[in-house]
């Protein structure tokens, strides 16, 4: 299993192995370190985000969403040139060949797993099946629980400005 996260002291973006080969781990940029990474799997499997480390996790495709979106759009592209060449046969045949590629590749591109709280993802999880797909009152809860969190820091510095003028 590996892990893409931002790293909680310079929120560089790091990978590494999960578990880490060094412990504890150190991020490589700002050389702090990341003592949750190293903790170790409950029963062999990824219950909690070893980063932040919230429980709430979901699983998605491991698939640039660029180039899903870059597929269609060449698809869409290519079959308006071939109508308007009326080519109908064609035109169809285009569409069609763009929305068999999405499907293969929805079957071919492996699961990773998220974290809703800090975006850590996760490869090559063990019981990844056992998580479920994403849920966007659980996005929701989190993206207010950041912004409420960002408010009271702001009005924390705000309060700090105020008291050292
Ligand atoms: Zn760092
Ligand atoms: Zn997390």
């Amino acid at each position: 299993m590996n892990v893409l996260f931002a790293c909680p002291h310079c929120s560089a973006t790091v990978r590494s192995e999960a578990p880490p080969q060094t412990r504890p781990f150190v991020c490589p940029h700002c050389a702090l370190p990341v003592p949750t990474l190293s903790e170790p799997l409950d029963q062999g499997q990824l219950n909690k985000c070893l980063i932040c480390p919230s429980t709430d996790l979901f699983v998605r495709k491991d698939f640039p969403q660029r180039l899903g979106v870059a597929i269609v759009a060449v698809g869409i592209l290519a079959s308006s040139v071939a109508w308007g060449f009326q080519r109908p046969l064609l035109t169809y045949a285009i569409l069609f060949a763009t929305a068999l590629l999405d499907v293969v590749l929805y079957f071919v591109v492996p699961n990773a797993l998220m974290c809703y709280r800090c975006g850590a993802q996760y490869r090559d999880v063990p019981g990844i099946d056992s998580h479920g797909a994403f849920d966007l009152e659980t996005h929701e809860r989190h993206r207010q629980h950041q912004a409420r969190l960002k408010q009271a820091q702001s009005a924390a510095h705000l309060a700090k400005a105020n008291s050292e003028l």
